[in-house]
Order: C-alpha cells, then structure tokens, then sequence
C-alpha cells in the first residue's frame, strides 16, 4: 500500500488539473453510514432503500407526507439528517481541502449530502446530488438555506408558490442541469481524477470517470479509440474493489481508509513537491 500512496503522490504533483469524486464511505469515519458498505444502511435493511426509491413520488404527489416522513414525524428519514448535522469532518476531509490550498486539487465532486467538505475547508465543492443545508424548488429551480425557511406549516412554499423539497437528489429525480453540465466539464478538463470512497454504482454520477477518460459519457461506437484522453490518471481510494477496479477503467485501486491513506498521501506529496 505504501508504494501505491508513493505513486499517487507522484501523480498528483506531475498532474495540471486534478479532481477528486467522492461518495459516502469518505464521512464513515465522520460517524455517518454509507449505503452499501459491508455495515451500510441498505446492507443491513433493504427495507431503507426501497422506502428512498419511493420518496421523490412521494413528494410529487403529496409534499406535506414527504415533510412529515423527512422530519421524522413519520418515520426514520428525519433521524438520519439530524445523525448528519451532527458530524463533523474527519481526516480524508481535511486531506482533500489541503490537496486544494496546494493548488493540486482544484474541485471535489461529491455525492455526498452532508456538507462535510466545506466544513473542511474545501473551497470548490459541487454537490451532484444536493445537500441537506438547502431547500429547492422543482417550478423555478431557486435554492433556499435550510434556516431561512420556516418548516411550521408543511409543505413549506417557494416565493412562486410551488411546494419546496430538500435540495438533496431522491432516486428517480433528475439531476440539476447546472450540476451535471458543470461536474461533466471538470470531468472532460481534468489530467487526474481521485476517487475516493464510492461504490460507483449511482448514475449518472458512476458515468464521471468515463468521461475523463473518453470525453463521453456512453459508449458510443469506436469512442474507446477516437476519443480516448491520453495520459488521464484515475486512482481510486476505497475500502474494496468497485466496478471501476473491475471494469479497469481505473488505473490503480489505493485500498484502505479515506481518513487514513489521504492525510498519509498529502505526506507523501510534500516529499515529492
Ligand atoms: P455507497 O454507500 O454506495 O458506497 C460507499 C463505498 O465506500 C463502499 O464501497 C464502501 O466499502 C466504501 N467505504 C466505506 N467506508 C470507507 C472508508 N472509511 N474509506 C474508504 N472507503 C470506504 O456510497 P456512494 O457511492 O456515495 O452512494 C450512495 C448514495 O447515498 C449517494 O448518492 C450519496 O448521496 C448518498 N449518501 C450520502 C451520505 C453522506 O452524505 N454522508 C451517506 C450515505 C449515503
């Protein structure tokens, strides 16, 4: 593992333009569960993830239950966001918004919904799947801090009028354009991409890396070949192997803890500066 963690701080210094994707095995050790890790909250009830593929309908078609069951009123949902708001950033967060201040790393694309990497220090974060500190309207696409919106009255409203849900991206929701176009171009920009702590398996997220590595998103016949982006570095950090170690579409797995290998490969990396 050391010489792996050497080699990535190899590439990172050598790199112009690194980005790193990150997912909810980096806030494990903030004390959040992740989804499908071995001790994950859809590992150990399946219950959990069919109840999350139901929630964006839900709000379609009765936004005052979808409060009540995000609120906790009616169910685990709202526990789970309080569990959030109470985490603090461990070491892999720190790690990332230090690669920043370097000039190494110059965004984090996460899906993570906790709002741990600004916390960090992170300066240049895209949230592609929304964050529990905001509200959004689906009608006008405004954004709302949490605070500023009063949830006495369910469902709280959009100045037009909609009904409000949580920024954060339910199964089945689209993305935010404005996400996707801008997580696609740092993708399609970037020389290196780390990432760390996903299983890789939520897209169009999972798509990210193969747009650094092809320009594109999907295979498109021959596109392996045409358009290739040479000499683009994937690294993954992750607890095991993911679909991008399988599939080879990373170049090497870094297997281990996030709060363990990326303040150790920030150590490399002022070796080899
Ligand atoms: P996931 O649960 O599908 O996968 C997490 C991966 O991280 C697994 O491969 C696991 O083995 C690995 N892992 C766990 N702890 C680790 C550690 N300390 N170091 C390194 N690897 C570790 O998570 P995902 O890929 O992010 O997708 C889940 C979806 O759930 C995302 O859309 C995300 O928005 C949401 N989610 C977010 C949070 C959060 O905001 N913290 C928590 C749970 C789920």
């Amino acid at each position: 593992m050391e010489d792996l963690i050497k080699r990535a701080a190899k590439d990172l210094a050598a790199s112009k333009y690194a980005i790193a994707l990150t997912g909810a095995g980096m806030s494990t050790e903030s004390g959040i569960p992740d989804f499908r890790g071995p001790k994950g909250v859809w590992t150990t009830n399946r219950e959990a993830e069919a109840t999350a593929h139901r929630r964006y309908s839900l709000f379609l078609q009765d936004p005052r239950a979808y409060w009540e069951d995000m609120l906790g009123l009616k169910g685990a949902y709202g526990t789970f966001y309080e569990e959030i708001r109470q985490a603090r950033p461990n070491a892999g967060h720190y790690a990332l918004a230090e690669l920043e201040s370097l000039g190494i790393l110059k965004c984090v694309i996460t899906q993570n919904i906790d709002g741990l990497h600004e916390q960090a220090g992170s300066r240049r974060v895209l949230e592609y799947h929304g964050s529990i500190r905001a509200l959004r309207c689906l009608a006008c696409g405004s954004r709302f801090a949490r605070e500023e919106v009063s949830l006495e009255e369910l469902p709280p409203r959009c100045r037009c009028g909609f009904p409000l849900k949580y920024d954060v991206v339910h199964f089945q929701e689209p993305i935010p354009a404005d996400v996707i176009r801008e997580s696609e171009r740092e993708a399609s920009r970037c020389d290196l991409m780390l990432i760390c702590g996903t299983s890789a398996v939520v897209y169009p997220f999972a798509d990210l890396p193969r747009v650094a590595r092809f320009g594109s998103r999907r295979p498109v016949a021959d596109i392996d070949v045409v358009g290739h982006r040479a000499g683009v570095k994937i690294v993954e950090v992750n607890a095991e192997e993911t679909p991008l170690t399988h599939g080879g579409m990373s170049d090497y797995l870094i297997r281990g803890k996030t709060g363990e290998i990326l303040p150790a490969l920030c150590e490399a990396l002022h070796h080899s500066l």
